[in-house]
C-alpha cells in the first residue's frame, strides 16, 4: 500500500484489541484523521510503544481505501511531546482547552494548515507562559480558532439592523442571532448574555491575531473572565455541547495567582 510521511499533532487515543490503538490526529495537509494503529504498543514497532496526545512528530499514513472507516497508520516519530505543559498546571489545562476546541472544530481529511500551525504555535507558548498568561492564550487560541473556521461572531454591527457597533458600553453577543445585538434589537434575543464595549474589542483583536496579545491582556482579570463567559456562550452554541475544559482553564489559572 502506498504510504506518506505528514506532520502531526496527536489530538485523542484509545487503546484497540492486544497492542493497539485508534487514534485522532491533526495532520498538516489532510486535516483531522482518525486511524488505526496496529501494534502501537510494541515498544520496538513502528509507533515506539505507543501514542501519546499532544505529541507532535511525522505521522506515516497510507493512502485511503476507498470505502474504508478507518484510516492505516503506518508508523509515528515523535519530535516532542512539548514537556514543558507537564511543569505548570494553568499551562496544561490550557493545553487541554485547546485539544477539546481543536477535535470540536478541525474537519475530517480537509487541509487546514493554518489550524495546524496555529495550535502548534500555541503549544510552544504554553511551554514556557507564566500562569495568568497560560488562561488568555487559551482564549486566544479559541478567537482565532473561531475566525479561522467561519464561525466567529458578527462584532462589527449589529447582525439584525446592521448600525456599526461603534462607542459600545454594553450589547448582547446572540449565538441565535450570530453576533452582536444593538440596544434596539437586543429584544431579539433576550436570553443572550451582555457583553461590554472593551470586551468586544478585545475579541475583535484576538480573533485576528497575532496570539502574543492574548499576553498583554492577561493582567486584566476582569476583562478575561468576560471574555471566557462570552465565549463559552458563543463556543456552546455552535458545538452545541459545553467544553468543560474552559471551566478548568480559568479556575486553574485563577487558582495560580
Ligand atoms: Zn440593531
Amino acid at each position: 500500500m502506498p504510504q506518506r510521511r505528514v506532520r502531526a499533532l496527536i489530538l485523542r487515543t484509545f487503546e484497540f484489541s492486544e497492542n493497539s490503538q485508534v487514534a485522532h490526529i491533526l495532520t498538516l495537509d489532510e486535516g483531522r484523521v482518525h486511524g488505526l494503529a496496529k501494534g502501537a504498543r510494541r515498544l520496538n514497532g513502528a509507533f515506539h510503544g505507543g501514542l501519546d496526545a499532544l505529541a507532535l512528530g511525522e505521522l506515516g499514513l497510507y493512502t485511503r481505501r476507498p470505502g474504508a472507516g478507518l484510516r492505516t497508520l503506518a508508523s509515528f516519530r515523535v519530535s516532542t511531546n512539548f514537556p514543558g505543559l507537564r511543569r505548570r498546571l494553568p499551562r496544561f489545562h490550557a493545553a487541554e482547552h485547546a485539544r477539546a476546541l481543536v477535535l470540536g472544530f478541525a474537519r475530517e481529511e480537509e487541509a487546514a494548515p493554518r489550524l495546524f500551525e496555529l495550535t502548534v504555535s500555541l503549544l510552544r507558548m504554553l511551554e514556557v507562559a507564566e500562569d495568568d498568561a497560560a488562561p488568555a492564550l487559551g482564549l486566544g487560541f479559541e478567537a482565532m480558532l473561531l475566525a479561522l473556521s467561519g464561525f466567529a461572531p458578527g462584532l462589527t454591527c449589529c447582525v439584525r439592523c446592521e448600525r456599526p457597533a461603534r462607542n459600545v458600553h454594553t450589547t448582547r453577543l446572540s449565538a441565535l442571532r450570530g453576533g452582536l445585538l444593538c440596544r434596539g434589537c437586543r429584544g431579539e434575543d433576550p436570553g443572550a448574555p451582555e457583553i461590554s464595549g472593551r470586551a468586544v474589542a478585545a475579541l475583535v483583536a484576538l480573533g485576528g491575531g497575532p496570539l502574543v496579545q492574548a499576553v498583554r491582556m492577561a493582567p486584566d482579570h476582569e476583562l478575561l473572565g468576560e471574555l471566557a463567559a462570552a465565549l463559552d456562550s458563543w463556543t456552546s452554541a455552535v458545538l452545541d455541547r459545553r467544553l468543560a475544559t474552559r471551566a478548568t482553564m480559568m479556575h486553574v489559572g485563577t487558582a495560580a495567582r
